[in-house]
């Protein structure tokens, strides 16, 4: 720039007294002069500046381009445009300029002289900016801002609650990664084909959380264009419409319904078989599905006409409501066609009970618009896992029982499977001799002792039912106590068994045998039964027998349902001088830790575990821990099942305490007992 230096000082003080900024490079872009003003917008002073890079003032996005600009253009042509210097303290000042390049006198390029201008406008755009971004920064709304690639350069604060990101973790990230599973590739690209042609788009969108979470939002998305119309960013408003969403899931919820009943339509029963098969592999009940069809509905709605067969349509839904528990499903297939499920139940036997229940409930009478009518209806049932875990063959299985319901004569239930169809009918048929039975003295009690390790001296005697059934002979237990405990006869049997043990331990002790311990089986029906007390204190009143002679045996399962009502219980029966033993110990929660806390007085070992001592190891093992640690615990314990003398050995080894089993004698009845003794 040899010859320019000669200023003259004039145009010295011609440009000192500029207000714009004036800036000299060489052809290396290093500053060769500064004007006051121009130090003064950035805040040095003109010395700083000298010999210094002008890149240097820039920051580096902004010196990437420009050197390239100063470079191609600045040496062909004058050139104006925005720009952003670095002011000394690190802000950005926003500058237009205007480049014209210098050359020698061999028209060699020189270097640039750059008249800078404050852009107030720009700066005021910035002041508007900063006040926009804080609208935004606290709206309520979610506010993503790309570039024109669609990479994130902005989001708000409620962007950030919504999405679970942090903005760090976002920003230069591409906007596709918010795009959930549900909103597919090809609705993107249907989008980004319309704001890339630089239209706004609106629609509703899934988006995905940081954490694999979805949520809907309600978008508008705008294209953002620059002077020469390119589009060059990307806003994104949306509006989280989740709770929007539940309220119109709501409303399709209505749609499950069936609109004359009320009841679950195919639809929604569909759901439920389906949610309910999913979580049955888990559980150790079973399922069942009824299929229901009206008896000769069609008569009675084309002879007493479509009100009255509404009517009693609804009356229908409403006893099948009633006719099960809260967690079942009751749903309307169409016409006269009812479907329920039975979810959480003790297999055939319950069904059975719930498909009698219905028989019974139908066939009552009822009155409909001066109409007295009976409607039965046939029902078809099959069981879940057993016949299937698939919602279309189950529903196929219990469609083709209820015709076979239907071809049976009508007004009755059938199960899928012949196998179930006997079980339920050999359970009905129990069911009805046990009633008889109770009534015609069938029942009897059998007595088997059980004596003291150390002596051998009969210590006590369990009384075991049976029932002498006129036809099958005598019945154990086995083959009918479930049927007493699901159709709640247990509760009489039990009151029976209980008052003729008791009467005949009576009877034992007027011929001489006073037998210190007689312990009886107590069902867990009948411990949960709230007349339990008054009913064995009647029994004492009646009979004379001493409640410190009784000793009641219960089951581990029975306290395991619920603790705090079993722990009252015993300790009421204890208050009146009963003892409690542990039935079947080790074959259900065997905790012995849970024992500590119950007023019990003995542990009756099951026989499983007698039965291959001294051969198997484990049992063994099993069996000497048990008794060491009931007695640890003050529990005597019984050894059931004893049957040979090696058995006997080894429990005598372990001081075990008492013994029952075929080896001191099997269960007799009184007669027999009492020759035996
Ligand atoms: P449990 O209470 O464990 O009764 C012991 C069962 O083992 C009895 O069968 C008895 O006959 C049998 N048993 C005794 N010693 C031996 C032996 O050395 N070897 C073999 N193989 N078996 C032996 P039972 O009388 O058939 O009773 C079966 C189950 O029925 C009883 O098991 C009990 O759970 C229930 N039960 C019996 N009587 C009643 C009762 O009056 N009420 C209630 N709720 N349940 C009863
Ligand atoms: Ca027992
Ligand atoms: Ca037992």
């Amino acid at each position: 720039m040899g010859k320019k230096k000669q200023t003259h000082d004039f145009y010295h003080q011609l440009i000192e007294g500029l207000h714009e900024g004036v800036w000299l490079v060489d052809k290396h872009h290093n500053t060769t002069f500064v004007n006051q003003a121009m130090a003064d917008l950035l805040g040095y002073e003109v010395a700083d500046m000298l010999h210094k890079n002008i890149f240097k003032f820039m920051s580096e996005k902004e010196s990437t381009v420009w050197k390239h600009l100063l470079i191609q253009y600045a040496k062909i042509k004058s050139y104006s445009r925005g720009l952003e210097l670095l002011h000394k303290e690190g802000h950005g000042i926003y500058v237009r300029i205007s480049l014209s390049p210098v050359f020698d006198e061999q028209d060699e390029y020189d270097g640039t002289v750059i008249g800078v201008v404050d852009d107030t406008d720009l700066r005021h755009q910035d002041h508007q900016l900063k006040l926009l971004s804080s609208a935004v920064e606290q709206s309520a709304t979610l506010v993503v801002i790309t570039n024109e690639m669609g990479m994130v350069q902005y989001v708000n604060p409620k962007f950030c609650e919504l999405t679970g990101y942090a903005a760090d973790e976002i920003i230069d990230q591409n906007i596709k990664i918010l795009r959930s599973s549900s909103f597919k590739a090809s609705e993107l690209a249907e989008v980004w084909k319309v704001i890339v042609s630089g239209n706004a788009w609106q629609g509703e969108v899934s988006t995905k959380k940081k954490n694999g979470e979805t949520f809907s939002s309600l978008m508008s998305i705008s294209p953002i264009k620059n002077e020469q119309n390119e589009v060059i960013n990307f806003v994104a408003v949306g509006e989280d419409i989740t709770r929007l969403k539940d309220a119109q899931s709501r409303i399709e919820q209505l749609a499950y319904v069936d609109s004359l009943t009320g009841l679950a339509n195919r639809v929604l029963f569909r759901d439920r078989i389906e949610q309910v098969l999913k979580n049955i592999k888990r559980s150790r009940f079973d399922a069942a599905l009824l299929y229901l069809d009206l008896d000769q509905f069609k008569r009675i709605n084309d002879s007493l006409g479509h009100d009255v067969g509404d009517a009693l349509l609804m009356n229908v839904a409403d006893r099948l409501r009633d006719c099960v528990r809260h967690q079942d499903t009751v749903a309307r297939m169409g016409g006269d066609e009812f479907v329920i499920l039975l979810t959480n139940i003790d297999g055939v036997a319950g069904a059975t009970l719930v498909a009698r229940k219905i028989l019974q409930i139908m066939n009552k009478p009822i009155r409909l618009l001066s109409h007295e009518i009976i409607i039965t209806p046939s029902i078809g049932i099959t069981m879940a896992p057993a016949d299937s875990l698939n919602a279309d063959i189950l529903l196929k299985n219990a469609d083709l029982a209820m015709y076979r319901a239907k071809s049976q004569g009508r007004n009755n239930y059938q199960f899928f499977t012949d196998e179930m169809n006997a079980k339920a009918t050999r359970h009905l048929e129990i069911e009805n001799e046990l009633r008889m039975a109770l009534d015609k003295d069938q029942i009897e009690i059998y007595f088997q002792p059980q004596v003291s390790i150390k002596n051998r001296e009969l210590v006590g005697v369990e009384a075991l039912v049976r029932w002498n059934h006129p036809e099958r002979g005598i019945l154990s237990p086995d083959q009918f106590i479930q049927v007493a405990e699901e159709t709640g006869l247990i509760i009489t049997l039990g009151w029976k068994i209980l008052k003729q043990s008791c009467i005949q331990w009576c009877t034992m002790k007027s011929k001489g045998l006073e037998i210190p311990k007689m312990a009886v089986n107590l069902s867990s029906r009948q411990f949960r039964d709230p007349n339990l007390l008054e009913m064995i204190q009647a029994i004492f009143d009646r009979t004379g027998f001493n409640p410190l002679n009784l000793e009641l045996e219960i089951t581990e399962s029975l306290l395991m349902d619920d603790m705090e009502h079993a722990i009252s219980v015993l300790k009421q029966l204890k208050d009146i001088g009963i003892s409690i033993s542990i039935d079947d110990f080790g074959t259900g929660y065997s905790s012995l830790s849970y024992l500590k806390r119950l007023p019990i007085d003995s542990l009756k070992v099951d026989r499983s575990f007698i039965t291959d001592i001294p051969n198997d190891k484990d049992d063994i093992a099993i069996t000497a821990a048990v008794i060491a640690m009931a007695h640890k615990l003050r529990l005597k314990v019984v050894a059931e099942g004893v049957e040979t003398q090696a058995q006997l050995d080894f429990l005598q080894k372990n001081h075990c305490d008492i013994g029952q089993g075929y080896l001191f004698g099997k269960p007799m009845k009184l007669g027999d007992f009492l020759k035996h003794q």
